[in-house]
Formats: C-alpha cells, structure tokens, sequence
C-alpha cells in the first residue's frame, strides 16, 4: 500500500521541541515504508505568518536531516481550490453566513447548561443558521450546518492509547461539535477546510500529527465524506511537554530547535529529547 505523510507547519513562530517530534516521527515513518513525507506550508493567516519563521523552519528541517520530496505546497496559494469547494458546499445547502462575534456567541450562550465545549470552542447555538439562498457571499464567516448534515462518519486511528475506529454520530456533530466555522470572513478559508482539501490534493495517506488535533479529525472526517475525498489513516502522537508538564507554544522560545542549536545542541540530541 501507497503510504505518503506530511509536516504541516503554520510560520509563525519558531519550531520547537514537539514540531520536532511530529516531523521526525513523520519523516522516519515514511522512509521506513519506502513511502513519500511531504511538506506543506499552512500560512492561510497572514496576520500571523510571516517569511522570516517559514525560512527557519526550512532550515530548522535540514540541520535537523530531514528532506522531503517535491515541491513544498503553500496554503497561501490554493485560495482558488478552497472558493471551489465553498461553492460545492453552498449548491448542496449545507453552509450559511454567519455574523456574530465571539461576543455575541458567549451572550447566546448565558445559560451554563448551554456551554458545552467542542474542538473550536463553544458549540455555536445557531444563531445565523439559515438555508442559504442566491450567491455565495464572499468576505463573510460561513458556518457548516451539522443537523443539515446530519451524517456518521468513521476513520482509523493508530496512535497508542486512541486506536481504533472512531465513530462520529450525527447527533455528537450536532450536540458536541456544532456549526463550525469553515470560511473566516477575513482569511476566505479555515484550518479544518484547508487541511482537508490539501491532504486530498498532495494524496495523503496517512496523516501523523499531535494528539491535540485528534477531535478536530471529527470535523475532517465529515468534510472528506461531503466532498467526497478520501479519508487517511490518522495516527496523533503523544504531546511533548515542558517540565511541569504544560503542553509546548510557538511562544515558548526556550523549547526552540534554533535555541538548543545555538546551545551546542545536535540532532541527535533533539531525537533523544523527544524519546526517539
Ligand atoms: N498547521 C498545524 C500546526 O502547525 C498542523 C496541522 C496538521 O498537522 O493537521 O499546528
């Protein structure tokens, strides 16, 4: 079987000791079964990316052995294949404008009951939903219509401790994921909308990344079955924490790869770090 990986990392900011991991893990996976690890620039949020933290990843990647084949694919350039399938979305009816702020959505939400927690925050209560009607509105927050939908989904997981076929009722996208956002009206797209269609696009098999991504795969998994794309095998590995046990942030600069090279650091101490 055709196995092909990927590093998906967003610019902006340094990659630090968990970027590591899941590129490594990735990389080594793919030569292992004499597949293919690609890498893919997620720069979709150009108030947050910036040149100067995807070059350091670039170098980052190669002091630390890794090279990848093909062409590096930039999310910056694939507005056109993320407007295509907000079209195919609106013909099918299942996306709608959306207006309120995350003001609005916490006063919606006043009652405590009401507060449950999905992988994008609080489960949207449904304000703008609506049957879209004439043309798709552009600059605008459009919203996935889950009871719409009203789809199970199912994809194969292998990281420890996860693994399995994850099922997804139609009544949990409904009740504890909601009407995600898939377009922000500021960016045109979203990382569940683009992640999708970019795996699909570089034929991903098989996607490995952190654990904290693991519900969002919910979401990915419902997107690839209404677009009709392939769903990878996904494996989310464990997190690498600090030393009081808080998950790793591109803020954390004292966890930077470039930091522990300027320390003396090797890639063979960057493995060890990370357990590998
Ligand atoms: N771009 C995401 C990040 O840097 C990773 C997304 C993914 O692997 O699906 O956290």
């Amino acid at each position: 079987m055709a196995f092909v990986t990927r590093f998906a990392p967003s610019p902006t900011g340094p990659l630090h000791l968990g970027h590591a991991y899941a590129a490594l893990l990735a990389h080594d996976l793919a030569r292992a079964q004499g597949g293919a690890f690609l890498l893919r620039i997620e720069d979709i949020d150009a108030t947050r990316c910036r040149p100067l933290w995807e070059a350091q990843i670039l170098e980052d990647l190669h002091w630390l052995g890794l090279s990848w084949d093909g062409e590096v694919m930039r999310q910056s350039t694939r507005q056109a294949a993320y407007d295509a399938a907000l079209d195919q979305l609106w013909a099918q009816g299942v996306i709608y404008p959306c207006t309120c702020t995350r003001r609005d959505i916490e006063a919606a939400l006043s009652a405590p009951q009401e507060g449950v927690i999905g992988p994008d925050g609080p489960v949207y209560p449904g304000t703008c939903r609506c049957s879209p009607a004439g043309a798709r509105p552009h600059s605008a927050a459009l919203r996935l219509n889950m009871a719409a939908l009203a789809r199970q989904t199912v994809f194969t997981e292998t990281g420890a401790g996860l693994a399995g076929q994850i099922v997804t009722h139609a009544q949990d996208y409904i009740a504890t994921i909601g009407d995600v956002v898939l377009a922000r009206r500021d960016m045109g797209t979203s990382y569940h909308l683009s992640v999708v269609l970019d795996d699909a696009a570089q034929g991903i098999t098989h996607v490995l990344r952190g654990a904290d991504l693991f519900d969002a795969t919910r979401i990915h998994a419902l997107l690839q079955q209404v677009l009709g794309l392939p769903t990878p095998i996904y494996h989310h590995h464990r997190l690498i924490r600090d030393e009081a046990g808080k998950r790793l942030a591109k803020r954390d600069d004292a966890r930077a790869l470039s930091t522990y090279r300027s320390q003396g650091a090797s890639p063979a101490d960057i493995r060890r770090m990370v357990g590998l």
